[in-house]
Parts: C-alpha cells; sequence; structure tokens
C-alpha cells in the first residue's frame, strides 16, 4: 500500500504568478491555473520529492515536505541499496 502525507505547503500571498514551480515539476503534481496565474497542487500523490520546485520559487512560496516514514518514499530508496 502506497501511504502518501506528503505534504507540499504553497503560501499563495508570496506567489507572483512566475510557473517556475509549475515549469520544473517533471512530473504531474503542478497545474497551471491560467486565470488566477497560480499554480495548483493538485495531485500532491506523485510527487517524488525533488524539491526543484522549492528550489526554483525565489519567493519562499513553496515548502516540500516529505513524509519520512512513507512506504512510497522508502521504495525510492530501496532501489539504490
Ligand atoms: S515559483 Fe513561487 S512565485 Fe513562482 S508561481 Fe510558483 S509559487 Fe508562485
Ligand atoms: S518536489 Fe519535485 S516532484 Fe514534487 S511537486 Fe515539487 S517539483 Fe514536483
Amino acid at each position: 500500500m502506497i501511504n502518501t502525507k506528503h505534504v507540499i505547503k504553497y503560501d499563495p500571498d508570496k506567489c507572483v504568478g512566475c510557473q517556475q514551480c509549475y515549469k520544473a515539476c517533471f512530473v504531474d503534481v503542478i497545474r497551471w491555473d491560467a486565470e488566477a496565474k497560480k499554480p495548483i497542487f493538485k495531485y500532491v500523490e506523485d510527487c517524488e520529492h525533488c524539491f526543484y520546485c522549492q528550489f526554483v520559487c525565489k519567493k519562499g512560496a513553496v515548502t516540500v515536505k516529505p513524509n519520512y516514514a512513507s512506504e512510497h518514499l522508502m521504495q525510492s530508496f530501496e532501489q539504490y541499496k
């Protein structure tokens, strides 16, 4: 069973709508709301914990908090043993 309690914190008040997080995400976690000009963190369960979105956000609007106890994350580590 995949147990994702992974959290991505997003602060819309800090966001300036630059799309960098949306462009950085290589999976389908982040969608773009063209009308609001803001990202939508829609498929958090698919997050690969790469931190790219947090890294590229120069406004500090995104914080990735992986659930290190989740099987999903442990499976990612297993492949590098
Ligand atoms: S990178 Fe940061 S400022 Fe730019 S759209 Fe994403 S959350 Fe907003
Ligand atoms: S941490 Fe990586 S995979 Fe997860 S939402 Fe951010 S860019 Fe996408």
